[in-house]
């Protein structure tokens, strides 16, 4: 075991601050990455205040990690000292169930290992996430980065952009479809990014009229103010597809009105309190309503390669780790443009 620095939080009515945290030293099958930028994700948020109930502390947030790998185990093949990885939402998985089995390591019947928040079957205790100068981690949990993107811009295609780029394929949006992005933040602006390039015609709903010309510069061909009823009703029954990112308590009926017949709306934006669905959202037009979990670990390394070949990445605020508070104040006014990354280089080397 060694120790490392980090950014955590003791109790959910406590803001992050400098910490220590332990890490194990590399196994056979081990990646030791020196961090040099971590995304900032609505979910570290919803963890560091316990919005989802399920938070235990110390708590140290981050899973967008992309670093230098700085050692390896003997059996690990495929990463060497000096390259650039990233590291995602996962860490481990019990790789035997069905699910394991066919790639989908998010939906592990034995519970995925979180990158932070989940028990740590090495050190005990909890896992500790990306806000920090080192992470290590199993060699098949580790991906390959793009070479020709900016490397703090890809750090938050290990969330949002893997979160939006997996229902995208797995409903399979393509050229000749409508799609629907609620929310241009973090995981909406990927959402845009990766429709378009996909192919689809894409439309932003947002509930701020001053991100329109960012979102058609995203790749939206129309923006929706979604406060506005007449501009929502000239799109009823017209969607094929929508992708629901907002992370706070809204009305989806309103959307789910405007998918056509079939159409399906899922949600990744993880709200603290249930969404209200009225049954005639769905029973007209026998409409679906579906969620999606970030992907699993070859979908992300699928979706990073996809992002390398259409030169695609984050529209990114590097900020200190000591901006940290401010950023999730930002962020909770929807004040975003459009992902926080913290560079690692601002966290002292000793807590
Ligand atoms: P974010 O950057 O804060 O973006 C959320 C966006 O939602 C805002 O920018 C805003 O866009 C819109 N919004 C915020 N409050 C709203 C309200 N009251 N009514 C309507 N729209 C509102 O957050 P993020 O990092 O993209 O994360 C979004 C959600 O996805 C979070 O709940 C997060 O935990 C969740 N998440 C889920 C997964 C998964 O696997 N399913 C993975 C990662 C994150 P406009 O200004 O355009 O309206
Ligand atoms: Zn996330
Ligand atoms: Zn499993």
């Amino acid at each position: 075991m060694f120790v490392c620095t980090g950014f955590s939080t003791g109790a959910a009515d406590q803001p992050l601050g400098l910490a220590k945290i332990n890490r194990r030293d590399p196994g056979p099958r081990d990646i030791e990455i020196k961090i040099r930028y971590c995304g900032v994700c609505h979910s570290d948020l919803h963890a560091a205040r316990n919005e989802w109930g399920n938070t235990v502390y110390p708590c140290t947030p981050g899973h967008e990690i992309v670093g230098e790998i700085t050692r390896v185990g003997a059996e690990v093949t495929g990463f060497k000292v000096g390259e650039l990885a990233g590291v995602g939402c996962l860490v481990d998985s019990c790789r035997t169930c069905s699910n394991c089995k066919d790639g989908l390591e998010q939906y592990c019947e034995n519970g995925f290992t979180g990158t932070y928040n989940s028990p740590d079957a090495h050190l005990g205790g909890m896992t500790q996430g990306g806000y920090s100068s080192h992470v290590v981690v199993d060699q098949d949990f580790v991906l390959h980065l793009p070479e020709n993107l900016d490397l703090a811009a890809i750090a938050p295609l290990l969330c949002a952009g893997i979160t939006t780029y997996s229902p995208l394929r797995h409903w399979k949006v393509g050229p000749g479809q409508k799609v629907g992005v609620v929310g241009l933040g973090g995981l909406g602006h990927m959402g845009v990014k990766l429709a378009h390039a996909m192919g689809a015609r894409v439309v932003l709903f947002t509930t701020s009229p001053g991100k329109s010309e960012d979102a058609k510069r995203l790749g939206a061909d129309e923006v929706v103010v979604s406060k506005n009823a007449e501009e929502m009703a000239a799109h009823a029954t017209s969607f094929d597809f929508i992708l629901d990112t907002v992370a706070a308590d809204h009305d989806v009926n309103a959307y789910l009105g405007l998918l056509k017949r079939d159409g399906t709306m899922v949600q990744v934006g993880a709200p603290e309190k249930p969404l209200a669905v009225s049954a005639f959202s769905v029973i007209f037009k026998r409409r679906n309503f579906a969620g999606s979990l970030i992907g699993g670990i070859a979908e992300t390394q699928e979706m990073l390669d996809f992002c390398g070949e259409k030169n695609i990445v984050s529209d990114i605020e590097i900020i200190p780790i000591q901006k940290i508070e401010e950023a999730y104040a930002r962020m909770l006014k929807s004040d975003v443009k459009y992902r926080f990354v913290i560079d690692m280089a601002s966290l002292p080397e000793a807590a």
